[in-house]
């Protein structure tokens, strides 16, 4: 049998109904490093928050849900585990708004909260990115040795904070607020997640949605063919 047989062998699609049940927070922080790679402070956080997000939002189904997140970190990564609203669902959204923070709404409602750490977190965790930074920034003038030693000991200090956080209550982290927002700015508009209006690029070929090609001498053409997008097709 072919490896993708396997997979979907004896697979339930996670489509039952029944009560609306998300992942514990253990469950949630045991997904992570499966979609991250690790738990890092920020994914660690952003588990927390999703998880602390769906015990303020009554949801009948999971669907109904959807997630802003306001700084692109791996606290959406955490979010995605805790309220499987991920990027792929559609279900996600990143507002650059610069604020270590995440809106939760259910659409058919409305009803929405906002999660963000307290101000002492906040600068905690501020001032560990800054070491991590400037560590990032270093990386061209210090050898390899030295890289992974600073690289060990940053290590260190994180599991240091996460291991603080652990032993600290929702309250003593985060701030929950009721918000108001229009669910429509928490969705992709339907032209980015399908094709209604498809056509073929005259050079490539490709199918296309016709709202993101571009005329040039009477032909459409795609992005990339049009030069608009720094890759080249074959
Ligand atoms: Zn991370
Ligand atoms: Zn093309």
């Amino acid at each position: 049998m072919t490896e993708r047989g396997m997979s979907l062998k004896g697979r339930d699609f996670g489509r039952g109904k029944g009560e609306v049940k998300f992942p514990t927070l253990e469950e949630a922080l045991e997904t992570v490093p499966k979609i991250h790679g690790h738990i890092c402070t920020a994914s660690y956080l952003g588990t927390r928050m999703g998880r602390l997000a769906m015990k303020h939002i009554k949801l009948k189904r999971k669907r109904d849900l959807c997630v802003g997140v306001e700084i692109l970190t791996c606290a959406a990564d955490g979010i995605a585990a805790a309220t499987q609203c991920s990027f792929g669902s559609g279900r996600m959204v990143f507002l650059d708004h610069g604020k270590f923070s995440a809106i939760f709404c259910n659409r058919m409602t409305g009803e929405t909260v906002r999660v963000r750490c307290t101000p002492d977190i906040d600068r905690e965790h501020i001032a560990y990115g800054k070491q991590l930074d400037r560590f990032y920034r270093s990386l061209d003038k210090v050898t390899m040795e030295e890289a992974l030693a600073e690289k060990a000991g940053l290590k260190k200090i994180e599991d240091v904070l996460i291991e603080k956080w652990d032993k600290l209550s929702d309250d003593e982290i985060f701030a929950v607020t009721k918000v108001e927002i229009n669910p429509l700015d928490l969705l992709y508009p339907l032209d980015q997640q399908y094709i209604p209006d498809p056509i073929t690029c005259y050079s490539c070929g490709d199918i296309v949605e016709k709202s993101r090609t571009i005329e040039k001498g009477g032909d459409r053409l795609c992005k990339v063919c049009a030069g608009e997008i720094s890759m080249k097709n074959p």
